[in-house]
């Protein structure tokens, strides 16, 4: 057993911290305040190698690894505590990667270095206004006409709308609509790249409205409607009706760099919240003096720890299944870590910022502090993005005891 990085992976760490501390610390409140990434800035996260981590060269990726883009969501996180900046490096490196492995050669090869680049972006669109955590019964139809298919519905709450469909030359999501009947319920689902911008110009059909978020601004969130939007047939994801497989295969990629960047932020907040205890005076000692003050810090020390050994177990395991695809293990390996780990680094990451704020007292309900920039952001976790916290523990739950027992 080695808990040691590889000299390659501390390498990149270090050198991205470096890039990270110039281009990111200085900014990533007015980020958050002007509710937007400069443009730079993602062109320079592009051509610096934040995104299209594990994707092969040949696709305009990096060639590398899971536990590499785990390190850049962390560093990031850490760097853009509103986890604006994370959410949109995690999601260029996960949900791009399932294009990787199931797309047509001609639509990954136009897509994915465009992505990789920082000249386009490819995120998730799954959840419906029905309800989130039930993808068997989304609603979102596909109907083939000829060599097309006609797409109506309705996605909310999906991330980057404004930034696909506005700010980047090229935008789109991993859509998954019903292609089978309503009885077939997840057997009747397909997966299809849906670009919703291209050459600059948003499709026919297709339109968003932003919603007004709490926290995490700097990253649009919104409602995607389709109302007949046509995908060519090349545009499928995989195999028709096997499209609820495949979207589980992307929310196991995507959930250990979820992880990973909740960390970061917490690492952020503790650091800031460790600052504090030494700093403020009270009754004549550093608050840190107190042990009322100083052991819940140390237990959440210890369970942050405890968070990041597991999301880099993770991520080992993804590079073990799909970078190094070593015999006998399967994607659906990965699940119970997935699960758990985005499980266990959110829930983490809610005591950091929830004793932070208790700690800065009155401070941190003003915006001359910026821990509340960090915790609305990791909220957006607590209440369901990339899968709600309970469906998590489905998961595990069902790993643990079984199908036959948890339904
Ligand atoms: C900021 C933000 C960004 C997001 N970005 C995206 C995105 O890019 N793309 C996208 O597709 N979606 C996105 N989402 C949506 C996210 O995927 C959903 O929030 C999530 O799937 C949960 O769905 P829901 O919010 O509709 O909650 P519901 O599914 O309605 O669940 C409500 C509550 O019921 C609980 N619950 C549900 N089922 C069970 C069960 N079987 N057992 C026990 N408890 C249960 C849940 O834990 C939750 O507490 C985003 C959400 C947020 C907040």
């Amino acid at each position: 057993m080695d808990f040691s990085f590889s000299r390659d992976e501390e390498l990149f760490r270090e050198s991205i911290r470096s890039f990270l501390s110039k281009r990111l610390s200085p900014i990533w409140e007015s980020i958050d305040e002007n509710q937007l990434i400069p443009i730079d800035i993602i062109r320079d996260l592009g051509s610096q190698g934040f995104f299209g981590i594990p994707i092969p060269e040949d696709y305009g990726g990096q060639g590398g690894t899971f536990t590499l883009a785990a390190i850049a969501a962390e560093e990031v996180a850490y760097h853009d505590p509103s986890m604006a900046t994370a959410v949109y490096t995690l999601l260029n490196n996960a949900w791009p990667y399932i294009l990787y492995l199931y797309g047509k050669e001609s639509i990954r090869s136009s897509i994915l270095p465009k992505v990789s680049s920082g000249v386009g972006f490819f995120g998730i669109a799954s959840t419906e206004p029905q309800g989130g955590s039930d993808i068997a019964s989304l609603k979102t139809s596909a109907l083939r006409d000829g060599d097309y298919y006609r797409v109506y519905g309705e996605k909310i709450y999906v991330s980057g709308v404004r930034e696909a469909l506005e700010q980047l030359e090229l935008g789109g999501w991993l859509l998954i609509a019903r292609t089978g009947r309503i009885e077939d319920k997840h057997k009747g689902l397909t997966c299809f790249a849906l670009i919703g911008k291209r050459d600059g110009r948003i499709i026919s059909n297709l339109s968003y409205t932003k919603l007004n978020t709490i926290g995490r601004h700097g990253i649009s969130t919104g409602i995607l409607t389709l109302d007949g939007v046509e995908i060519h047939k090349d545009y499928v994801i995989g195999e028709e009706n096997r499209g609820f497989y495949i979207a589980m295969e992307g929310f196991n990629l995507a959930r250990p760099l979820v992880a990973a960047a909740n960390i970061g932020a917490a690492r952020w907040a503790l650091e800031e919240v460790v600052k504090w205890s030494r700093e403020r005076v009270l009754f004549d000692k550093p608050i840190a003096s107190f042990q009322g003050v100083s052991f819940p810090l140390a237990e959440l020390a210890v369970e942050l720890e405890a968070a990041r050994l597991l999301v880099y177990k993770t991520v080992w395991l993804a590079d073990r299944i799909y970078i190094r695809r070593e015999p006998g293990l399967k994607p659906v390996d990965l699940a119970f870590y997935a699960a758990a780990s985005k499980m266990k680094a959110v829930e983490t990451a809610y005591k950091i910022f929830e004793t932070a704020l208790k700690t800065l007292g009155a401070l941190s309900y003003t915006k001359e502090s910026k821990i509340h920039r960090g915790f609305l952001g990791i909220l957006s976790y607590l209440v369901g993005a990339e899968g709600a916290q309970n469906i998590m523990r489905y998961i595990v739950a069902r790993e643990l005891i079984g199908k036959e027992y948890v339904k």
